[in-house]
């Protein structure tokens, strides 16, 4: 099955993605993480990104397609997969029928503006494996450390309270409108994301039996 996960910066897509990639044990591919990622390891492609992310726009269409059509060509995805973060905008989603490929499911995980910003202003991530804590919705086992790895957690550049405003009103412009792309193929289905994390992830699994 191949699925998309949409909603806002926040809305808690990422750890929904992750949660379906386990159960079906297909990959979950998160463009702002590989892009991330990129920025760590100093390539060209995450310097240049670095501006755009870091202001809270949206890295231009030409780049995050050829990193998505790069890695849907891995052989991991072969059984199927999870877009976390892409497409963001209509032509990144013109893009994707163009590859020829075909979509399952849209599940996009609503949440309201203001939620928005309460999430974003408490999640912290551990920069050396990418994984999401919040410091109220999902805190990890000792505080301000990786349950994973140790590390100490931080706050991402992006997640800084005038960016996530930013953040929030190109949502509201260029990535809304796929939500009636997709609900007009009649693949979108819409979560009400829920306090609790387990709530919206058993929400999650349902929409994707
Ligand atoms: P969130 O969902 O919390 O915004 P992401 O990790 O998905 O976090 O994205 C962080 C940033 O990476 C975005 O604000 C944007 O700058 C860039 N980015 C990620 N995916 C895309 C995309 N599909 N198109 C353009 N920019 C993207
Ligand atoms: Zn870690």
């Amino acid at each position: 099955m191949n699925i998309i996960f949409l909603g806002a910066p926040g809305a808690g897509k990422g750890t929904q993605a992750e949660v379906v990639a386990k159960a079906k044990n297909i990959p979950a591919i998160s463009t702002g993480n590989i892009i991330r990622e990129a920025l760590a390891n100093g390539t060209d492609m995450g310097k240049k990104a670095k501006s755009y992310m870091d202001a809270g726009q949206l890295v231009p269409d030409e780049v995050v397609i050829g990193i998505i059509k790069d890695r849907l060509a891995e052989p991991d995805c072969a059984n199927g997969f999870i877009l976390d973060g892409f497409p963001r905008t209509i032509p990144q989603a013109e893009a994707l029928d163009a590859m020829g490929v075909v979509i399952d499911k849209v599940i996009e995980i609503d949440v309201s503006d203001e939620d928005i910003v309460k999430r974003m202003s408490g999640r912290r991530v551990c920069r050396k494996c990418g994984v999401t804590y919040h410091i109220d919705y999902k805190k990890p086992l000792v505080e301000g450390k990786c349950d994973t790895c140790g590390n100490e957690l931080s706050i991402r550049p992006d997640d800084a309270p005038e960016t996530v405003l930013d953040r929030l009103t190109v949502y509201h412009e260029l990535t809304k409108p796929l939500r009636g792309y997709y609900a007009e193929q009649g693949k979108l289905i819409t979560i009400e994301g829920q306090d609790k994390v387990a709530d919206t992830t058993a929400l999650t699994l349902k929409a994707v039996e």
